[in-house]
């Protein structure tokens, strides 16, 4: 079958390259990790770094479409794969989505509502975003966090001292904190054909930062989750998308505020492989390989955790006739590190 090529080796990866397998492609990971969870899933690999332009090269030659699972892939990357494959999401989605500079000016472009925010370069600037933004907010490196690494939260402006170091003098942002009543998330999709399907909103619990548990379905009301679904594809459109997207949102009394939006399948979308024929992973698949995407609801109510580090232990849900196990197959399970999840059928009351 045709070869889909997937920048990234991680959980996401892994999952892409299994759905992909059910739809008859074969697929080739490029990763620099010899150990990375996605190489035991898929029939072609390459271990390389991300500026090897020659592996880079031929990497791209053996695929007919490549996509990503994870937004950090220097520019510079598509420069050699653009030459010979298609690259979906387009260029565009991932390099504003790397910085969060640049995706927050392009929400708020769009005219959706996201948290008051600076950049900040030095102490200086931050003294004067701090002026304008106030206490509380967040002090985030602009790019590669994940899981609210490279964050830190400010209380007061005497916490100024010590923020930039804190964050090794990264270019970052300040924003506002934003007191929500909850966290909600769209999964959405859009094919090459402009076909857009938004599976319905999951409400996300995050620990240290790192997501814990999307339950589904969401509780907010109807407007907000109408809200949810049109601001996903407004998204989409407006970046000409082929894929799918992960757009984080912050549930407010005022209505809806967009956190982020992540150019790939989501952690806070795993529960579709239990609540929905068609699960993000393949819908992914058929959005880049330019089939028609399948339908997005939703047949099961689900709740599903993250296991990180020792939590892949708890295999007692091997015994639970209503939970579905996945296990990354790494090695190492350091505490925080996302080593698997459970998507469970949520009781109904
Ligand atoms: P991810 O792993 O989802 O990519 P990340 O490291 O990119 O996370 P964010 O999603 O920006 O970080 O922040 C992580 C969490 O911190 C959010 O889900 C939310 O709970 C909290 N948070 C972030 N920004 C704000 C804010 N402006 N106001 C209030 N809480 C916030
Ligand atoms: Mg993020
Ligand atoms: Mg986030």
């Amino acid at each position: 079958g045709a070869v889909i090529g997937i920048l990234g080796g991680g959980q996401l990866g892994r999952m892409l390259a299994v759905a992909a397998a059910r739809l008859g492609y074969e697929t080739h990971i490029y990763d620099p990790d010899p150990a990375a969870p996605a190489f035991a899933t898929a029939r072609h690999g390459t271990v390389a770094p991300y500026d090897d332009a020659g592996a880079l090269a031929a990497f791209a030659e053996s695929c007919a479409v490549v996509t990503y699972e994870f937004e950090n892939i220097p520019p510079e990357a598509l420069d050699a794969i653009e030459q010979t494959a298609s690259i979906h999401p387009n260029r565009r989605a991932l390099t504003l989505s790397r910085d969060r500079l640049t995706e927050k000016t392009f929400l708020r472009d769009l005219g959706l509502t996201t948290a008051p925010f600076e950049a900040v370069e030095n102490t200086a600037t931050l003294a004067t975003a701090l002026e304008a933004i106030g206490t509380p907010s967040i002090l985030k490196t602009r790019t590669l966090g994940y899981d609210g690494k490279g964050q830190i939260r400010l209380d007061t402006p005497e916490d100024v001292s010590g923020a930039v170091d804190a964050i090794a003098g990264a270019p970052a942002i300040l924003e506002g904190f934003v007191s929500f009543t909850k966290e909600i998330s769209v999964i959405a999709a859009r094919s090459t054909t402009g076909a857009v399907a938004c599976y319905d909103p999951g409400e996300n619990v995050h620990r240290n930062g790192i997501l814990h548990t999307t339950t589904v379905p969401a509780e907010v009301t109807n407007r907000d989750r109408t809200d949810a679904v049109l601001l996903a594809g407004q998204i989409l459109n407006a970046l000409d998308y082929v894929g799918v997207m992960g757009v984080e949102l912050f549930v407010t009394k005022g209505g809806l505020i967009v956190n982020e939006i992540a150019p790939r399948v989501h952690n806070s979308g795993h529960w579709t492989q239990l609540g929905c024929a068609i699960d993000q992973f393949e819908q992914h698949i058929r959005a880049i390989t330019g089939l028609p995407l399948g339908p997005a609801t939703r047949h099961t109510d689900v709740v599903m955790e993250n296991l990180l580090g020792d939590d892949v232990l708890k295999l007692p849900a091997l015994a639970d006739e209503n939970a579905q196990i996945h296990l990354y197959g790494k090695s190492e399970p350091r505490p925080g590190r996302k080593m698997g999840h459970i998507n469970r059928l949520k009781p109904t009351a």
